[in-house]
């Protein structure tokens, strides 16, 4: 062959002729690479080749045609593996038969297509009715499988076909073969007599015709063509979008195309086919886990379509003990098996996840990937595993994302009320935690569900991948068919997200809307609880309870903390919030927004507050900040206690007036009085606060500004709640006063004489030499960001409030983005919502100059984050890479935001070793 100068385009893997191996995942995908791997490492793998990534980017580019050099690569590659299996692709008397799947880099469960038994037709099906010993009843078996699939995948999807509802070639040939069963009188497939089969191929084909207009073909090296293309188009196709857009899969990965020699599970009694976790992917623990099929095809094992045998003893549960193990029927094999579990987790030092085949009692693996797991099993493996010393602490500490932290920090039911309720119904526990709420059929009515913040319980005959989007949107997920390594399960797992599946007792009606649970009908809108974590479903909605007190994730966090050089605070605005944050391992307050001590209850402060705002001169204002004072402090001071000797940032006053302008008449007549005023000068006053643009109006600092009596009476209630604590409990104060909505150093220079005046008044008053305090600013408006060198002059400490930060870079108003939002993100406008993850070319930009501004004028100035950002891992990591001293967020996102800095630290570490190592190189 003449030398091409063409890209390589295509790996092979095999009995000692591995090309890859599993470092090249970004080009040979998560499989491809895996299975390079595998066969390096001796174990056995049907030989094959992998098309790259890049070849499939390459596809797209060239308007969907194989790009130059594509097809001579597969011929060479597809002679090697020939040479290796000793047989041939498409010959009359050895036939070797393929099956066609798809690899992305990172793992994309059921969303991209597969087409198995390739290169079987007319012209070698006799062959391999001799080959497998006259087994004519397996070999046409498979060739009704290659049909169904082929005609589906390739032949309608690929092509961009949109049936109507219902008239889907698959579900035409799927009523076919039921059909078919229906009049014979059969239970199973396996029923389905040579006869049968025949004659099913045969009305396949006619069908097939009659619907796609095309012949299905019968060269085995046009379904070849025909089968890669389609495993490339199926990148695109409707179901692998949605997950990347879940998931931030970027749209130019591509997937790779792996093409292997078939083994058959399907070829009779001593052949099966199954899927495995080398470790209970649920709980963690250290057993081998998994689902087998006797005579079957892998995709019987995932498409939830037969229920599953369980592998061993450890994998029997209520649902499946009756069933036979694997260890018990082919204990040999069984063994072998359990080799290659000890060997591959010694190799990747990971939980792995594995497919394999027995044809006729010899065992061949056919894919391996590290597995996806629930938040518990990925805690409890890290610490196994260090434990083991299979890992070292920094692996462990990476191997729990954040967001499956948060996961175990959801609620789970109540165990009294579960105790008290009664099972409904028994299904198999494959995504933990609880849930509770209403009814739905489909993934349409679970999204509309999600935006209307009403949690939905989706339950479905089975989920299949085109659900992923209602899936995502539903609180829980209960399904009749499925097993534990069912599609959906695997997705629900990597999401956290509570979900039973093979629930075989429900009976689903998706038209009719209603679930059949014994003698009960549920309709939807009807309450459901479910326990993912056994597999337990409940009539009505159950209380649910915190899953906290976990042994574990106390000694998991201590080790998070070892790594993480960013300080975590907390959002907190009462003692009981400041409490539950230090529980969750708080390192302070990093914002106390006064005015949340009068939201709700308690009416009194609220209504001193409303005096104060509806003061029109000093006198009547000083009256009602006289009236104020004792509530203010005596809040400040239970935070601070709660704290004990924690920094505590109290942010100042900044409330939008308007809001707290009484609506009723008789609460209107109420504070007139009590001001001395009549309703017409209530009403003349409350009118003059109305603003046009109030978030740009008279908050924050400009409160102060023009009523510096409202500052002092800050002051004065900290200083003397600090005393309190410093002369009555004898106890150290740190108090981080914080002076919000700035935009000039001046607003600092004019609120601080205040602050002073205020501490040096109530420390003679009370005889203290010294408070421990500083005062800072928020930075929060771009002109502070900007100024930031000059801010630093008479700002101690910088605190990034990213929400005003984002919703004045942006202009984007953060009370009616979600008006506008959505389709931001859908064209891709922007790459996130700005108000969860900070915006890193903006308002990121913003921060990393205020930063590096105010540390050239203050050598050690202390600069935090207290927006909604300051709890989201991928912000948390930006916060590490601009070296803030902490972020700061709600109570139940401490522990994630600890997570998410030690990751950060632990990156960064690997990186600058790495960037080091390249540069001796
Ligand atoms: C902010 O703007 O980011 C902030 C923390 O303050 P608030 O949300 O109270 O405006
Ligand atoms: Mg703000």
């Amino acid at each position: 062959m003449k030398k091409s100068s063409a890209k390589k385009y295509v790996y092979l893997f095999g009995k000692g002729m591995s090309d890859g191996d599993a470092s090249m995942n970004e080009l040979l995908g998560g499989k491809g690479a895996n299975l390079a791997e595998m066969a390096k490492l001796g174990l056995p793998v049907p030989a094959g080749f992998t098309i790259t990534t890049e070849c499939c980017v390459d596809y797209f580019a060239n308007g969907q045609k194989n790009p130059a050099g594509l097809d001579a690569q597969v011929k060479t590659a597809l002679a090697q593996v020939e040479k290796v299996m000793k047989m041939k692709y498409g010959d009359k008397d050895n036939p070797l038969l393929v099956s066609c799947r798809s690899g992305a880099r990172k793992s994309m469960p059921g969303m991209m297509e597969t087409v198995l038994n390739v290169g079987l037709a007319t012209s070698t099906i006799p062959g391999l009715v001799k080959r497998t010993g006259g087994n004519e009843r397996f070999v046409y078996d498979a060739y009704r499988r290659l049909i169904m699939m082929y005609s589906d995948v390739v032949m309608e999807k690929a092509e961009g076909i949109e049936p109507a509802e219902g008239c889907a070639i698959r579900k035409q040939l799927d009523a076919m073969l039921d059909d078919l069963k229906k009049d014979k009188g059969y239970k199973t497939d396996t029923d389905l007599s040579v006869a049968d089969l025949k004659k099913l191929c045969k009305d396949f084909k006619v069908r097939i015709k009659k619907v796609l207009k095309r012949e299905f073909p019968d060269d085995p090296m046009l379904q070849l063509q025909g089968a890669i293309g389609a495993v490339f188009k199926s990148w695109n196709g409707k179901k692998a979008v949605s997950y990347r857009r879940i998931e931030g899969i970027p749209d130019d990965w591509g997937t790779a195309v792996n093409v292997q020699s078939m083994v058959f599970g399907n070829m009779g009694d001593t052949s099966a086919t199954g899927v495995a976790f080398t470790r209970d992917p649920a709980t963690g623990d250290n057993k081998f886990y998994g689902e087998w099929l006797i005579n079957a095809q892998g995709e019987d094992v995932v498409a939830g379509t037969r229920t599953p045998f369980p592998l061993n003893k450890e994998t029997k549960n209520e649902q499946n003990k009756h069933l036979a193990s694997m260890e018990e029927m082919l204990p040999k094999t069984y063994k072998e098996l359990v080799g290659i579990r000890n060997k591959l987790e010694h190799h990747y030092h990971d939980m792995l996840d594995i497919e394999f085949t027995i044809q006729d009692k010899q065992l061949f693996m056919l894919q391996c990937r590290v597995g996806k797991r629930t938040g518990t099993a990925a805690l409890n493996m890290a610490m196994d595993m260090l434990k083991e010393k299979l890992i070292d602490e920094k692996t462990a500490v990476m191997r729990v994302a954040p967001s499956q932290l948060d996961e175990l920090l959801h609620p789970i039911l109540d165990q009294k009320a579960e105790k008290a309720a009664k099972v409904i119904v028994k299904g198999l526990p494959a995504g933990p935690g609880g849930a509770v709420g209403q009814i739905v059929f489909n993934s349409e009515d679970a999204m509309a569900c999600h935006k209307k913040k009403i949690a939905c319980i989706m339950v479905r005959e089975e989920t299949n991948p085109e659900d992923v989007d209602g899936m995502r949107a539903a609180t829980g997920i209960l399904t009749a068919r499925g097993g534990m390594t069912s599609h959906a399960a695997l997705v629900c797992r990597g999401w956290g997200k509570c979900c039973i599946v093979g629930a075989a007792d429900i009976q689903v009606d998706e038209v009719k809307k209603t679930l059949k649970i014994g003698t009960k009908t549920f309709k939807e809108g009807d309450m459901l609880s479910l326990n993912g974590t056994r597999g337990y479903v409940y009539a009505g909605a159950l209380k649910t309870v915190d899953s906290s007190e976990n042994e574990q994730l106390k000694k998991f966090m201590k080790l998070v903390d070892k790594f993480k050089k960013l300080g975590v605070r907390a959002n907190a605005d009462t003692a009981e919030d400041a409490a539950k944050a230090r529980a969750f391992g708080a390192e302070g307050i990093g914002l106390f927004r006064t005015e949340h001590m009068f939201y709700g209850g308690n009416e009194k402060p609220l209504f001193a507050l409303r005096k104060m705002i509806l003061s029109s001169t000093a006198e009547e204002r000083v009256k009602a900040l006289n009236e104020l004072f004792p509530y203010v402090k005596k809040d400040i001071l239970a935070t601070l206690k709660a704290m004990e000797g924690l920094p505590v940032t109290v942010r100042f006053l900044d409330p939008p007036l308007h809001e707290f302008v009484p609506h009723t008449k008789e609460q209107q007549l109420d504070l007139a009085k009590s001001i001395g005023i009549s309703h017409a000068e209530f009403l003349k006053r409350a009118d003059a606060l109305k603003e046009s643009n109030p978030m740009m109006g008279h908050r924050g600092v400009r409160l102060g500004v023009t009523y510096p009596e409202i500052t002092a009476m800050q002051a004065r209630a900290i200083f003397e709640a600090a005393s309190e604590i410093m002369l009555k409990d004898r106890k150290p104060c740190h108090v981080e006063m914080m002076i919000p909505v700035t935009c000039d150093p001046n607003e600092l220079k004019d609120q601080k004489k205040i602050i002073e005046q205020v501490a040096a008044e109530v420390a003679k008053k009370n005889k203290i030499r010294k408070f421990d305090y500083m005062v800072g600013t928020m930075i929060e408006i771009p002109r502070a960001a900007i100024l930031a060198g000059k801010m630093a002059g008479e700002a101690e400490f910088f605190s990034f409030g990213t929400n005003d930060l984002t919703q004045m870079t942006f202009g984007f108003s953060r009370d009616d983005i979600g008006g506008f939002i959505n389709e931001y993100l859908e064209k891709d406008i922007i790459p996130a919502d700005p108000f969860q993850t900070i915006d890193r070319d903006g308002v990121g930009w913003m921060i990393r100059h205020a930063v590096e501004a105010g540390r050239a004028t203050r050598k050690n100035l202390k600069a935090g984050i207290c927006g909604e950002q300051g709890g989201e891992p991928k912000s948390v990591e930006f916060c590490h890479e601009v070296g803030l001293s902490y972020v700061s967020c709600s109570a139940y996102r401490v522990p994630i935001a600890r997570l998410a800095a030690a990751q950060a630290a632990i990156k960064s570490e690997l990186a600058a070793k790495a960037a080091r190592k390249a540069k001796r190189k």
